[in-house]
Formats: structure tokens, sequence, C-alpha cells
């Protein structure tokens, strides 16, 4: 095909004992999914429906490579997550089927600007500024679930600096990934090359400039970077 600029590259993921890379389409995260989490952000962790925002394909952050510091904001803090990549899309997908569409899974970071995300939600506004700035979502190589099924439980944690600043297990999250997926393909037509931010547990905070962030997810991987 021939295109009047040149093309923007296509993200992608690399995937571990696999050649080939994981192409990213769309990156949809869950908000609130973790009861502590929902309680020090100051909501009732009851079950609500699962609600969702988006970053672009292209915030994505490989390799390991370094974080840098964001522009226009003074608040950044860190959300370790359980990232879902879908294999096979569809629409209206029931929950006993949903794992059935999972590729894989990786250890990601929701980065944030707090500080534009309080704001948003202040005026009732989009969170996009907060949530899908260039960078935002640092993620690890993908394991296919071929090779270690599919995690309904164990340690997430982060280390900033060595020190853990978030620690939780993927059983605690409100709406499972099989919830999670059944729900949101009522909402949109999932695709492959579909990441999905599962959510973060209690103890998300603020980096800075220098810090070193650990995370890791049990059985599924570990990411590391620095902010500059
Ligand atoms: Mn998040």
């Amino acid at each position: 095909m021939e295109f009047v600029i040149p093309a923007p590259p296509t993200p992608a993921l690399d995937v571990e004992g696999e050649k080939g890379r994981f192409p990213v389409y769309r990156i949809f995260c869950v908000g609130r999914n973790y009861a502590d989490h929902a309680r020090e952000m100051g909501h009732d962790p009851n079950r609500e429906p699962p609600f969702f925002f988006m970053k672009p394909a292209s915030a994505i952050v490989t390799g390991n490579a370094d974080f840098p510091y964001p522009s226009a904001t003074k608040d950044v803090h860190h959300e370790m997550e359980l990232v879902v990549a879908i294999g096979k899309g569809g629409s209206n997908i029931p929950a006993a089927k949903a794992l059935d569409h999972v590729y894989g899974y990786a250890a990601g970071l929701d980065m944030t600007r707090r500080d534009l995300q309080s704001e948003a939600k202040k005026l009732g506004r989009p969170w996009d500024t907060g949530k899908a700035f260039d960078h935002s979502a640092p993620c690890s190589p993908i394991v296919p679930a071929a090779k270690i099924g599919h995690p309904a439980k164990g340690r997430i944690s982060l280390k900033v600096n060595g020190e853990f600043r978030q620690d939780g297990d993927l059983s605690q999250l409100i709406w499972n990934i099989p919830d999670t997926i059944a729900y949101l393909s009522t909402l949109f037509a999932l695709a492959p090359g579909d990441l999905i931010y599962s959510g973060t547990p209690a103890g998300v905070g603020p980096v800075k400039k220098g810090d070193t962030l650990e995370g890791s997810v049990e059985g599924v991987g570990t990411i590391k970077f620095k902010v500059v």
C-alpha cells in the first residue's frame, strides 16, 4: 500500500520463547479493580460494573527501556498491573469462553499523571491527559497462556528503589479476567492485538527522576526500568 506520509510503526511486544512479536492494536485499562486500591482512592469497593479507559498502542515501552518523566505534571504515579493479551477477537464473549480469547499475559505499569487525572475527575473531563500520554504503558514480554495457563492467583508487587510499595494478589481482583473480557466485549468488538491492563492493587504513589521501578507478577514475568 502507498501512503502519503510515512506510515506509523506497529508497536509490538516480545514473546518469550518465540521469534515473532505480538503486535499491539489497542490498550484497554480497567479502573479500580482491587478493593483496597478503590478505598485508597476514596471510593466504595462494592462490586459496581467495571469501567474502562484507553491508552494509545504507541504508549507502550518495551525492553525495560527508561521511562521519561512526562511534561506538564508534578505527580506521576506507578500502578502495577497484570496485562492480558488478546489473541482471538469477538463480541459478547461469555465469561466461560473468555480465556479461549487470551494469547498470553505480561507484567505492566499504568503510569499516571495523578494531578491531571484528579483535576479531570473534579471537572468531569476525560482522563486522557492523565492516563494516555507518551510512554505511559511500560510492559514486559508476553508469556503465552499455552505455556503458563491462566493465572487467577499469585503475588503482584512493585518495588521502588528496592522497597516494596505495592504488594497484592491476583485473587483480589474485583472483576477477574474472564468477567473483565466478557464485560469489555459487550462494549467493544475485541480484536487480536488488544491489551487489557487489569487494574492495580493498593499502594500507588509518586515516582521521581532517578527512581528504579521493579515490578513482578508471579508466574508471568518481571519488569524493571528507570525514571529519567
Ligand atoms: Mn490502572
